[in-house]
């Protein structure tokens, strides 16, 4: 008998209706013969609605206490689900992280999971209880509530599944898989059927919003497939595993024939450029920002074409949102202990758009693409860099729709009519 994970988005489990039909998907797997662990986000909008509520009292409240708020609207969701499946004449027992020891480190707001009980699932598991446990928290040494940030939900069901060696993990959300670009944004986006997990990291790290970076990582380090999957509707989903090439049919593989896979892109954006630091300030300055959770590209110089910022060389640059930059200067400041009013320039109103390689040996011929096919629409380039695997080009906002739909179609992702 396999273990399946099954995680369930926001909108999945929003109202008291979807909470019953998920809990008719849930019984339909258990009637195949599966053993069930269901991780749950809050209801849709109830970590927006705690949130706000928090920030009428201070507009930036305690973290620790903020976790302590934001985990009950998973204890809600999970108590719902137990109660509907019991109803329904099914063994379910709902617990919270705590009770199955889910250890994190201690960055709230951010936390990281260090460590899952296997214990306790276990006993459940046994017993033939469906085990429902509350996504996006955790508890650090000192047995103090911590949240994984948003959409952790997705890390806490990966990190499960590894605890009880799952056979896979199942992310419900609202579409129906990975697409080669936002579908609001790209209409001709298609659906890919398997991916890579570096590839899907890449992605998550670049702006795709359906599954948490951490969650990805996690699930790359461990080797445990994910499959995206629609709690809407009935489909194959898309796999995100190690060799996506082996799990493939070769007529559909559309991620493995073709050297890009998809285009995302990452919005209110800004580029802060900083006088070059000591190489130990830079690295405690990547670190800090890693710890809390604010994600930025660093640009390169060397690998970088800087096509509209000034006195490129002898700057850092970062692309990072720009509601950041207040964090960024405060880091600096206490980095260097000299106050940043002046030092640091900042470029804003700007997206990053970035196209993502299967074939990591073909990131320089993407980069002169990119950067033809927006030149050839004006559109106006302030930065253009390459990683491993991917090409990401930052433009202004206003051009960005235009953009994504002109990478998408220049390099043959568009769906056919
Ligand atoms: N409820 C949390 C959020 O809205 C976690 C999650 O949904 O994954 O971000
Ligand atoms: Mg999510």
């Amino acid at each position: 008998m396999a273990v399946i994970v099954q995680k369930y988005g926001g909108t999945s489990v929003g109202s008291l209706s979807r909470i019953e039909s998920v809990a008719e998907q849930v019984i339909d797997t258990v009637r195949q013969g599966h053993q069930v662990v269901v991780v749950l986000s809050a209801m849709s909008g109830e970590t927006n609605r705690l949130t706000a509520l928090a920030q009428q009292l201070d507009p930036v409240p305690a973290s620790r206490e903020l976790d302590v708020l934001l985990a009950t609207g998973e204890q809600v969701s999970i108590s719902l689900m137990a109660i509907a499946l019991v109803k329904r004449g099914i063994s379910a027992i709902s617990l919270v992280a705590h009770q199955i020891g889910i250890k994190t480190d201690n960055h709230f707001g951010a936390a990281r999971i260090k460590h899952v009980d296997k214990k306790r699932l276990g006993q459940a598991l046994e017993q033939e209880q469906v085990v429902i446990v509350a996504g996006f928290q955790g508890q650090d040494r000192d047995n103090n509530i911590t949240t994984l940030g948003r959409g952790g939900s997705d890390t806490s069901a990966v990190a499960i599944a590894v605890a009880v060696k799952a056979a896979e993990v199942q992310i419900f959300t609202d579409v129906d898989g990975v697409y080669s670009g936002d579908p609001r944004i790209i209409p001709k986006a298609k659906r890919l059927d398997a991916i890579s997990f570096s590839e899907m990291l890449e992605m998550a790290n670049l702006g795709a919003k359906v599954l948490q970076n951490r969650a990805v990582e996690y699930a790359k380090e461990f080797d445990m497939s994910i499959r995206v999957l629609s709690s809407f509707e009935h489909g194959e989903g898309t796999l995100v595993t190690t060799s996506p090439i082996e799990t493939l049919d070769k007529k559909s593989s559309l991620p493995v024939h073709s050297s890009v896979s998809s285009v995302v892109c990452l919005q209110k954006r800004a580029i802060a450029s900083l006088p070059r630091l000591k190489d130990c300030e830079y690295l405690q300055l990547k670190q800090e920002l890693n710890k809390q959770g604010i994600e930025f590209t660093l640009i390169d110089p060397n690998k970088c074409q800087l096509v509209e910022v000034e006195n490129s060389c002898d700057c850092h640059h970062f692309v990072i949102s720009s509601d950041k930059i207040v964090c960024l200067k405060s880091i600096l400041e206490e980095i260097t202990s000299a106050p940043t009013s002046g030092i640091i320039r900042t470029l804003n109103g700007l997206s990053q758009i970035s196209v993502i390689c299967s074939e990591p040996k073909k990131q320089e011929t993407i980069a002169s693409k990119v950067l033809s096919i927006l030149t050839s629409a004006e559109i106006s380039t302030k930065l253009i860099s390459t990683s491993a695997t991917a090409c990401s080009a930052v433009i202004d906002e206003s051009d960005l729709i235009n953009a994504m739909r002109l990478l998408h179609s220049g390099f043959g992702l568009d769906s056919l009519p």
